[in-house]
C-alpha cells in the first residue's frame, strides 16, 4: 500500500512575520509536485497571510504548531481549531517533545487535543519520542508505546486512519545527532507494528510516519528511503529554502 510521504517542516518560535512569509514564498518558487507533501508549521501569527500565498500550490500546505483542547472562551493566549481552520490551515502538530517538556503536556491532554483537531477535519502530526536515558536503558520502544497508548489509541479505526506520526527521538532533536537509518527504520517498523496490532496491518500500512531528528539536505535521502520510513518532521532545516527545498526533493 502506497503511503503519502511528506516534508513536514517546524519553524518553532522562528521567524517575524516578513521573514515566514518570504520563506514560504521562496519554497513556492524553488520547489515542483514530486508526489510528496511539504507541510509548513509556521508561528500562528504567519499562519493566514502563508496560507493566503499558497492557496495555489498543489504540494505545499500549512500547519499551527498547536492548538487548545477547548473549543472557545476565556482561555487567554490560547488558540482553538476553529481558528486554525478558519485561516485555511489543514494540520496541526501535537505532542512535541518541546511542548511535552517545557509545557507540561500530557498524554491525556493530548488526546484531548487530538479529539478537538480530528473532530474539526483538522489532521494532526502526533509527535512520538524518547529522551537519551530511555535510548540508553533500552526501554525505547515501551517508551513510545505509552505516548502512542495514551494520546491516540482511545481513537476507533476511522478516526486513527487520518492521524500522521512524527517519530522524534529527543537526543536527536537540534543536537546535529541524527538517528542512524537503521535505528529510525528499526523504531519505525516497531511502531507501525503497534499500529497493526491495535488497529489491523491495512491501518498500520496506510499511516504515514515522519522521522525528526537533525534531519538535512545530506541525510534526508538515505532516512526516507528506509521502508517505514516515510519522510520527516524537521526544524532547523526547514528555516532555510535552499535546504528544505533539498530535503523535499529527496523523496
Ligand atoms: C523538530 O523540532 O521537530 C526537529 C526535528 O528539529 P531538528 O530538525 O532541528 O532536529
Amino acid at each position: 500500500m502506497s503511503r503519502l510521504k511528506i516534508a513536514a517542516g517546524n519553524w518553532k518560535m522562528n521567524k517575524t512575520f516578513e521573514e515566514g512569509l518570504e520563506l514560504a514564498k521562496s519554497l513556492s518558487e524553488k520547489t515542483s509536485a514530486n508526489g510528496a507533501l511539504m507541510i509548513l508549521g509556521t508561528p500562528f501569527i504567519h499562519l493566514k497571510s502563508v496560507c493566503d500565498a499558497l492557496k495555489d500550490s498543489d504540494h505545499i500546505k500549512v500547519a499551527a504548531q498547536n492548538c487548545s483542547q477547548e473549543i472557545s472562551g476565556a482561555y487567554t493566549g490560547e488558540t482553538s481549531v476553529d481558528m486554525i481552520a478558519s485561516v485555511g490551515a489543514e494540520y496541526v502538530i501535537l505532542g512535541h517533545s518541546e511542548r511535552r517538556e517545557y509545557f507540561k503536556e500530557s498524554d491525556a491532554l493530548l488526546a484531548s487535543k487530538t479529539d478537538r483537531v480530528l473532530a474539526k477535519g483538522l489532521i494532526p502530526i502526533f509527535c512520538c519520542g524518547e529522551p537519551l536515558s530511555i535510548r540508553e536503558a533500552g526501554t525505547h520502544v515501551a517508551h513510545v508505546k505509552a505516548q502512542l497508548e495514551g494520546g491516540l489509541f482511545h481513537l476507533d479505526e476511522d478516526s486513527f486512519s487520518k492521524i500522521v506520526i512524527a517519530y522524534e527521538p529527543i537526543w536527536a532533536i537540534g543536537t546535529g545527532v541524527t538517528a542512524s537509518p537503521e535505528q529510525a527504520q528499526e523504531m519505525q517498523k516497531a511502531i507501525r507494528d503497534l499500529l497493526a496490532e491495535k488497529y489491523g496491518k491495512d491501518v498500520a500500512e496506510g499511516t504515514s510516519i515522519l522521522y525528526g531528528g537533525s534531519v538535512k539536505p545530506g541525510n534526508a535521502k538515505e532516512l526516507f528511503s528506509q521502508p517505514d520510513v516515510d519522510g520527516g518532521l524537521v526544524g532547523g532545516a526547514s528555516l532555510k529554502a535552499d535546504d528544505f527545498a533539498a530535503i523535499y526533493g529527496s523523496f
